[in-house]
């Protein structure tokens, strides 16, 4: 018998209690009432993946958002249950869950450690008031402070909170005050993201009319540095460009979508691939729901990935991560030699000093970590 292909799944849940200034996610808040049918919509497009599934092993499960913490802990430990019957879980699978501080509390955390969730991401920020507030978020740094110390007591050990820097007002001194406080309560992963201003939220439209002046490229890339060294300094391994982990707790779901294996993404605008094939759902809760009582699986987009985009994408998402990209992996995968096939661009890219070479690896250098984007056009 062939040995059944690892798979990560995902789970999209699309509501929030409000909508934060630079969120351009796919999240509805004011829809709370539509949770009941949503749940019951993925329950069944769990079922209709049951045949595709046969094969796979589900070896992490990632329960995203929006805040499916705003929500019933009934519906996500339904789903789950329903995961376990239609697909097959590995038994250390990785369960994670994102949540938002105020929207915590010690039955709901026990009820999903009992139904297997094993890691959860709790999104602060930022430590300031000031900062939360002009980001458009509800809670405070002592909400988050006590969702952490209610998540260890409900037995959880693989915590991850989220940060942005370059916010519009955050000083120097604010992002510092983050990151110590962050070290200080012994969480285990931090994602650390430059705040970027999308068209459609609130940011880009102030954007737009001259209320919102982006942080100069100078102050961002300093509270960068300075967090990848703070981070070190603390016993932190920088995997990817914006994730940080204590030894053994590198977050496997993540690694997936920058290694280009399988994924089947559930729920309202969820994205898979599987096969070589990507597809993406309807992202309006009511089409969704309604595909789904029609018995019809809700993708609205699919395509099949080309041989070159396949090699691209593997190129430009390996890069993020610090180890790089590994020319005996590439082989195994593609059949061709990665220096033969990049060669003139990895040589531009080696005398910009963006890229380093040590054996069969390729990886980002400090100046190509800042310049990332440079560096991944190469490989489009
Ligand atoms: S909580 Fe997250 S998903 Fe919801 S609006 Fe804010 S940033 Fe978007």
């Amino acid at each position: 018998m062939s040995p059944m292909t690892r798979t990560g799944l995902y789970i999209h849940v699309p509501f929030c209690s409000s909508k934060c200034n630079y969120c351009d996610f796919n999240s509805y808040a004011g829809k709370l009432h539509l949770a009941e049918k949503y749940f019951s919509a993925v329950q069944k497009e769990i079922q209709l993946y049951y045949n595709t599934m046969k094969y796979n092993l589900i070896d992490s499960i990632y329960i995203g958002g929006g805040t499916p913490s705003c929500i019933k802990h009934k519906y996500i430990c339904e789903i789950l249950d329903m995961c376990r019957i239609n697909f097959n879980i590995a038994e250390d699978c990785e369960i994670s869950i994102e949540s938002n501080p105020g929207t915590l509390d010690i039955e709901k955390l026990t009820a999903y450690r009992s139904s297997g969730i094993n890691r959860i991401s709790i999104g602060l920020q930022a430590y300031r008031r000031s900062l939360l507030k002009y980001l458009g978020r509800r809670h405070s740094a002592e909400d988050f402070i006590s969702s952490v110390e209610l998540a260890k007591k409900a037995g959880f050990c693989n915590i991850n909170a989220d940060i942005i820097f370059g916010i519009p007002g955050q000083t120097f001194e604010d992002w510092t005050e983050t990151l110590r406080v962050l070290v200080e309560l012994g969480v285990k992963h931090i994602s650390a993201y430059s705040l970027k201003i999308e068209e459609g939220t609130k940011f880009g439209d102030m954007l737009e009319n001259g209320e919102l002046i982006p942080v100069e490229d100078e102050l961002d890339r300093e509270m960068y540095h300075y967090a990848v060294n703070y981070f070190k300094k603390n016993g932190f391994k920088q995997y990817e460009i914006s994730n940080f982990s204590k030894e053994g707790y590198i977050c496997r779901h993540n690694l997936i979508y920058w290694k280009c294996a399988d994924y089947l993404g559930l729920g309202a605008g969820a994205h898979s691939l599987l096969d070589g094939e990507r597809f993406s759902n309807k992202c309006s809760i009511e089409s969704y729901t309604g595909d789904l009582e029609r018995g019809v699986k809700p993708v609205e987009e699919r395509y099949r990935l080309e041989y070159s985009d396949r090699m691209s994408e593997y190129m430009f998402l390996g890069l993020r991560l610090n180890q790089g990209v590994n020319n005996t992996e590439f082989k195994e995968l593609f059949k061709k030699d990665m220096f033969f096939l990049y060669k003139e661009s990895f040589e531009e890219l080696q005398k910009n000093k963006l890229i380093e070479i040590q054996g069969q690896n390729v990886r980002l250098t400090g100046l190509g970590l800042d310049l990332a984007n440079q560096v991944f056009v190469k490989f489009v």
